[in-house]
């Protein structure tokens, strides 16, 4: 959500691991990756909230509620299996962060960060033709974490570090809006190991795919998905430039790997375990096309590509098994051209292509299409009190959408995102509507603070700090002055300051 990039974007890539130039405070608050004991949990951990941060700041980050559901419903189950199975042990589970997020670019790239923080670009979502092959994906990059493929290939001394480091890099490089600013990083960093083979070694390649592959069955994923998106990447790599396809730079495949992983299916299936995963039922897979439409919108903003989905959808036949994604991706790619009418037009369409048999999970999606596309005539209100987070989160972009809101109404939103908030304090996109919501009530105190806490979602106690002061600020201007926010606003600022004080004096762990 825009409304918490106060700060500009000040990536990481070379900057964190490797050049001198960083500020003083981030650098000395780094574990030491010379050092050759292996990097604690917690030092790992606070390396990934270093990184997390500048990705929660980076705008190509993308946070989409429908969009992180649907990756969220396909990791859970992994992560659970990844728990039951033993490969994640209840120290790690604890200590690591487990938040996964949505790069917006095109490309194919997945990566694994220290301490548990998972990105997923939008171009994997839209390429991926299964919920099987994405979880393939997911489970491969899951296992790296487990295995603490990040720090034992960081404090191993030995050649593979930097290439190690790079792969980090690799990682958030993708994320810069800025091409040049990406290679002249690219080139006062470690040119030699970008363009080398680099990444984690082979052996923990071989291990990501094979634990990862024991993770499927279990998670109720058909393993084939491996082998299905090998050769989804093969097949699309060669019909498109290479450099869509920074996951097959991390992650080649070699011949090694794609036999691996067959000949593990061929074990599975004789085994006879195969013939318990019936092929994804139409729902599901009905389900999955919606959201990799929906990815491959959002994922490129520019006009050729909005125009291509608009076209797609004009021509699209009644008999097109497809027809429902392609209908969905012109209204949405339509409405980011800033043609509502004729998004409107398509949802009209996409509505009649549903019928009583369309799965209620699809109908939810066309449902929230709608409600993004400010359709008028959509009614019922939604449940605002719904458990569910999309449901919410739709309910309340519906009502700050509305051209006037009653008093009563922002009341009860405010009162609902206070209620969801305290016991979701990581939502960075309620704490967002919230912020909004008390804006329009003109609470700019309790907006301050909201807005500080958004920021600590963002794992940037250092903003959040600098709202909590503004608020501070505007309460001994004799601004509203609530006797319990007055005090909340004290304790916090004195809290974060020795936060604050605190990462900035931590010397080399
Ligand atoms: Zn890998």
């Amino acid at each position: 959500m825009k409304i918490f990039r106060i700060l500009t974007v000040a990536l990481i890539s070379s900057g964190l691991l490797l050049a001198p130039s960083l500020p003083l405070q981030a650098q000395s608050s780094i574990p030491n990756l010379g050092d050759d004991s292996a990097m604690s949990l917690g030092e790992e951990r606070l390396l990934g909230d270093q990184i997390g941060r500048e990705i929660y700041r980076d705008p190509q980050y993308l946070s989409d509620p429908v969009l992180d559901a649907y990756v969220n419903s396909i990791w859970q189950p992994l992560y659970a299996q990844a728990k039951r199975s033993g490969a994640l042990p209840a120290e790690m589970d604890a200590q690591f962060a487990w938040r996964s997020f949505l790069v917006r670019d095109k490309s194919v790239n997945a990566f694994a960060l220290p301490g548990g923080y998972f990105g997923v670009h939008l171009g994997l979502l839209a390429m991926s033709e299964t919920p099987d092959a994405l979880a393939s994906v997911l489970a491969h990059e899951i296992t790296h974490v487990t295995q603490r493929h990040i720090s034992r290939g960081m404090s191993k001394q030995n050649a593979q570090t930097p290439w190690l480091v790079a792969s980090i890099l690799i990682g958030l490089l993708a994320l810069r809006t800025n091409p040049q600013a990406a290679s002249a990083a690219l080139t006062t960093g470690q040119a030699a190991a970008v363009q080398g083979q680099l990444n984690f070694s082979r052996d923990f390649e071989r291990e990501a795919d094979r634990l990862g592959f024991t993770l499927m069955a279990p998670a109720g994923y058909n393993p084939e998905g491996f082998v299905d998106m090998f050769n989804m990447l093969g097949k699309s790599s060669r019909l498109s430039d290479s450099g869509n396809f920074p996951y097959l730079r991390s992650h080649p495949l070699t011949t090694e790997r794609v036999a691996d992983m067959r000949s593990r299916v061929g074990e599975f299936d004789r085994a006879n375990q195969l013939r318990n995963f019936v092929p994804k039922d139409a729902n599901t897979l009905l389900l999955h096309r919606l959201m990799a439409a929906r990815a491959g919108v959002l994922a490129d903003l520019s006009v050729d590509a909005l125009k291509a989905y608009v076209q797609q959808g004009d021509l699209v036949e009644a008999q097109n098994p497809n027809r429902t994604a392609m209908l969905y991706a012109a209204a949405l790619a339509s409405w980011q051209a800033k043609d509502a009418p004729r998004a409107r037009a398509f949802y009209e369409r996409l509505k009649a292509s549903t019928s009583i048999r369309t799965p209620v999970a699809a109908l939810d999606v066309v449902r929230w299409l709608g409600i993004e596309l400010q359709v008028a005539s959509i009614a019922p209100p939604l449940d605002l009190a719904s458990s569910s987070r999309i449901e919410m989160l739709y309910a309340a972009q519906q009502i700050l959408n509305a051209p006037s809101a009653s008093a009563a109404t922002l009341k009860t939103l405010t009162s609902r995102l206070q209620d969801w908030t305290g016991s979701n304090p990581k939502d960075i996109d309620a704490w967002s509507f919230l912020v909004q919501s008390q804006l329009m009530q003109n609470q700019r105190v309790r907006s301050s603070m909201s807005m500080a806490e958004g920021l600590r979602a963002q794992l940037d106690d250092s903003a959040a700090l600098a709202q909590y002061l503004t608020a501070q600020g505007l309460i001994r201007q004799g601004l509203l002055a609530d006797s319990v926010d007055a005090a909340i606003v004290d304790s916090k600022v004195r809290e974060l300051q020795s936060l604050v004080r605190d990462a900035n004096r931590k010397p080399g762990r």
